[in-house]
């Protein structure tokens, strides 16, 4: 059985992911790295959201260090970017980094992420730094395909999931607190 290692945003977006991953017929296991996640508060809450969902399907989650700091660093300049803009790419490339990297550490076969699941993000975007990073190493799967999001919110009213309004990072939370971002 092909493995696959699984970047894993945040607990609602795990659901239906593991379960399709699984469905095609692939070992899972996941990793929780997320050090954009703003506050601190928010990224425990999400974490153990995350916690859940692996249990309640059956995998064994890995969950990587905080690193707030490194990711402000890297994105924090780019504080007035749209979502979706450069700071987006910069912050997807940090993470599918060091998920590659893991992957290849514990002789995984693939690596993939449920990013591809919501709706406020593109996944060519995704695919394209994803395939720059980890080569073929990267599944592709376009996890909004077939009611994927509809199926990830319903799985998530279904077990009384934490659901966040925003994407994650201090500059995401300030467009939702202005009335101007996304709702994750
Ligand atoms: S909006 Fe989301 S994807 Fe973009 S930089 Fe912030 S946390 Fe990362």
């Amino acid at each position: 059985m092909e493995k696959v290692l699984l970047h894993i945003c945040c607990g609602v977006c795990a659901s239906y992911c593991i379960q399709e991953l699984k469905r095609q017929g692939f070992y899972v296991e996941g990793i929780f790295f997320n050090p954009n996640i703003h506050p601190r508060d928010e990224y425990l809450r999400r974490k153990q959201t995350a916690k859940f969902v692996a249990s309640i399907n059956g995998i064994a989650l890995v969950e990587d260090t905080y690193d707030s700091s490194n990711w402000l660093k890297l994105c924090g300049r780019h504080n007035k970017d749209k979502e979706g803009g450069l700071r987006c790419c910069l912050c997807y490339e940090l993470r599918l980094r060091a998920v590659f990297e893991a992957s290849k550490e514990k002789n995984f076969d693939y690596f993939t992420t449920t990013l591809t699941v919501s709706p406020h993000k593109k996944n060519s975007t995704i695919f394209e730094i994803a395939k720059t990073v980890g080569g073929s190493r990267f599944l592709v799967i376009d996890f909004k395909k077939n009611d994927g999001f509809k199926k990830t919110i319903a799985l998530a009213k279904k077990e009384s999931l934490y659901r966040q309004n925003y994407c994650g990072c201090e500059f995401s939370k300030k467009t939702i607190e202005k009335g101007t971002g996304n709702e994750s």
